[in-house]
């Protein structure tokens, strides 16, 4: 069934509300709290409905469907895409020519690569590196489950920071899937902890973004200090299989 006008606004406004309940809980402002509407596999007419109704950032995890998307959100201004998943390393160009932020780099030969690919369109990205907090191998990111893998990240780091035409602003991480959200807030904690590490490592760049929590645990995550919380399904509805 289509999504309606009056479903996404009533998903939206249930959303924005707990963001801004969970926020306060923990001295936060909601303000300081940007939401990502993941639309990965949402039919083009569930984006057009929230675009109608406001919703402004986008994220998408398969590169190659972004371009077509924008031609059919052409009459709505200001958006932005962000990368929010995995990237092969063929579809650095796609994400060079259309994407307005990277969540997801997870290696320093796609960071290379993506640099070359911006260098060549004289474009600068703002990134953010993604750590597996976890140890869970099916999860992307660097390794940094244990502060003791933490000084092993500088090498990455220095290299990263070589690459002048991306901007690194933070953090993303991928917990694992609990069915009670709570089971999150180590994780979460954990790339807060990690963010501070490196802040103090190197205080000129700035790591003010951590991008976690999801439809399933988003308010413990802006509780640990999520900037940018990416949510699907509880916006949308279920995903369609298709
Ligand atoms: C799909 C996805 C989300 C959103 O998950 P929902 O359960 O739909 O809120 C967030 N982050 C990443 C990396 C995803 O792949």
């Amino acid at each position: 069934m289509a999504l309606s006008d009056e479903t996404f606004r009533n998903n939206h406004h249930m959303i924005l509300a707990r963001m801004e309940k969970a926020a306060l809980s923990a001295g936060r402002t909601v303000k300081d709290v940007t939401l990502v509407a993941v639309s990965k596999k949402q039919p083009v007419d569930a984006l057009i409905c929230a675009a109608r109704n406001g919703i402004k950032i986008f994220g998408e995890n398969y590169a190659e469907e972004v371009p077509p998307r924008q031609v059919e959100l052409r009459d709505f201004a200001g958006i932005q895409w962000h990368m929010i998943g995995h990237i092969q390393s063929r579809k650095t160009k796609i994400v060079a020519d259309s994407i307005d932020w990277v969540h997801s780099i997870d290696s320093l030969e796609l960071a290379q690569r993506l640099n070359r690919s911006l260098q060549e369109r004289g474009r600068v990205m703002p990134v953010l590196l993604e750590m597996n907090v976890s140890s869970e191998e099916s999860k992307g990111g660097w390794a940094a489950w244990d502060e003791s893998q933490f000084e092993s990240l500088q090498p990455v780091v220095d290299s990263l920071l070589v690459c002048s035409n991306l901007q690194v602003r933070g953090l993303m991480t991928m917990p694992p899937l609990f069915t009670d959200p709570e089971a999150a807030r180590p994780y979460f904690h954990r790339l807060a902890v990690l963010r501070d590490y490196l802040a103090v490592k190197y205080p000129t760049v700035d790591w003010r973004e951590l991008s976690m929590g999801t439809s399933a645990d988003f308010e413990v995550a802006i509780q640990e200090g999520a900037t940018m919380v990416r949510i699907g399904q509880a916006l949308f509805g279920p995903r369609p299989t298709r």
